[in-house]
């Protein structure tokens, strides 16, 4: 797939506009378009990886960042006691639609398994 067809790289180089909640150099946080949860953020890095699949060695310290600023999330949430869940779909049977690696963070109900 073209990288400028990718929705999570055109928001991430602001050429579009997504519910951001905050970015850094190498990862952004997106409030999801359609929230299954009352807190349902998105953390992804801008470069175009397209899987937890295509994660490599090099990637580790990323891939703690990513867990680690999901946990900020959490806590500016309100979510951090009360609980969350943190989720990677992972290709066709795994769920994911948009073929840019992203973290769902969910919480703010009991979630079911
Ligand atoms: P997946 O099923 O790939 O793991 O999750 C993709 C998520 O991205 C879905 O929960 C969907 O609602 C969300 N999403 C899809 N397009 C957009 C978009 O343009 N902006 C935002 N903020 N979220 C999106
Ligand atoms: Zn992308």
């Amino acid at each position: 797939m073209n990288v400028d067809d990718c929705v999570f790289c055109n928001i991430a180089n602001h050429s579009i506009s997504g519910d951001i909640v905050t970015e850094n150099d190498e990862l952004i946080v997106l409030k999801d378009i359609l929230p299954k949860a009352p807190v349902h953020l998105l953390v992804l890095p801008k470069d175009h990886i397209p899987s937890v699949n295509d994660i490599k060695p090099g990637h580790e310290a990323l891939m703690g960042r990513m867990i680690l600023l999901a946990q900020q999330m959490a806590k500016q949430h309100g979510v951090a006691d009360s609980g969350y869940k943190l989720i990677f779909n992972v290709g066709k049977e795994g769920g994911q639609m948009v073929k840019h690696m992203h973290l769902h963070l969910l919480g703010g109900k009991q979630l079911a398994e």
